[in-house]
């Protein structure tokens, strides 16, 4: 697996390449979650390209920022594994050159103000510059992202219409331990016991109402519920509990960490 520190070396590597490119974004933290990508982006294109950056501009809470795990040695391991041909591991100047204020703004419209975009302000736009410039670095032809972060999935399809890209995004379903816990690198920074609490996201889903919901959550030691959503699948807004079909979305914190998940119930 060849690793590049800087786009320009990157790009001087992927000119000469030729093929399909298959794109992974990831944060680092790598679990099998990260690795479905990868073997799906593996089975469809030439060349497999993963970025591990944790991207400063989509934090919202300096504390998460802070605290998110970092595992480089291991995820290098784990990719080389994999059979991932090309890793792109940025500092932050790489991917902001001129720094981290007047970026780029896009147009989300409701996508920023629904769930995550209330209670995460400026996140999706943070999200979406990195992967804009995270796409003109790599120039892919297929771009791979997980369901369980089911909105950016829409921010993201949003943000490849505002700049008219021709990348192809592939939503991939999100893995799960056999528990039902769906696996997020968060998951690292709880313990046991809160691993388990935490499978009350999972069970909640067949929940009769959103309250019902809620208490669940906070009965199973959740700290607080940031929202319990029925949703269109499409345009993410709300529509009421059980009419189907429907996107069921949920955000919590347990142990100081926040959670999320969703379901599509047909
Ligand atoms: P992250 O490193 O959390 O930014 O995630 C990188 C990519 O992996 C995103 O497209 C996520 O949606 C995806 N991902 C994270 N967790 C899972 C999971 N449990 N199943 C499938 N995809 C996932």
């Amino acid at each position: 697996m060849k690793q590049f520190h800087t786009q320009d070396d990157l790009k001087i590597y992927l000119k000469t390449s030729g093929g399909t490119i298959g794109f992974v974004p990831t944060m680092g933290a790598l679990h099998a979650g990260h690795l479905a990508l990868i073997e799906t982006a593996k089975e469809q294109c030439d060349l497999v390209v993963c970025s591990i950056f944790v991207n400063p501009t989509q934090f919202n809470d300096p504390t998460d920022f802070e605290k998110y795990p970092k595992t480089l040695t291991s995820d290098l391991h784990l990719l080389t594994e994999m059979g991932c041909d090309v890793v792109y591991t940025p500092e932050v100047g790489d991917l902001y050159p001129t720094g981290m204020a007047n970026l780029p703004h896009y147009p989300l419209g409701r996508l920023e103000e629904l769930l995550e975009g209330a209670h995460r302000p400026g996140h999706f736009q943070g999200v979406c510059v990195v992967v804009d410039r995270l796409l003109q670095a790599v120039k892919p032809d297929n771009l791979y992202m997980g369901q369980k972060d089911f909105q950016q999935i829409a921010v993201v399809r949003r943000m490849l219409e505002i700049t008219d890209s021709q990348v192809q995004l592939i939503a991939c379903p999100t893995v799960r331990e056999a528990s039902g816990l769906a696996l997020s690198s968060r998951n690292t920074r709880l313990s046991a016991e809160q691993k388990n609490q935490a499978l009350a996201i999972y069970q909640g889903f067949n929940s009769p109402s959103a309250a019902a919901f809620e208490a669940k959550l906070i009965a199973s030691g959740f700290d607080s519920v940031d929202y319990v959503a029925c949703c269109d699948p499409l345009t993410l807004e709300n529509k009421p509990w059980g009419e189907r079909p429907c996107q069921l979305l949920v955000a919590a914190f347990i142990g100081g960490v926040r959670l999320i998940d969703n379901q599509y119930l047909p």
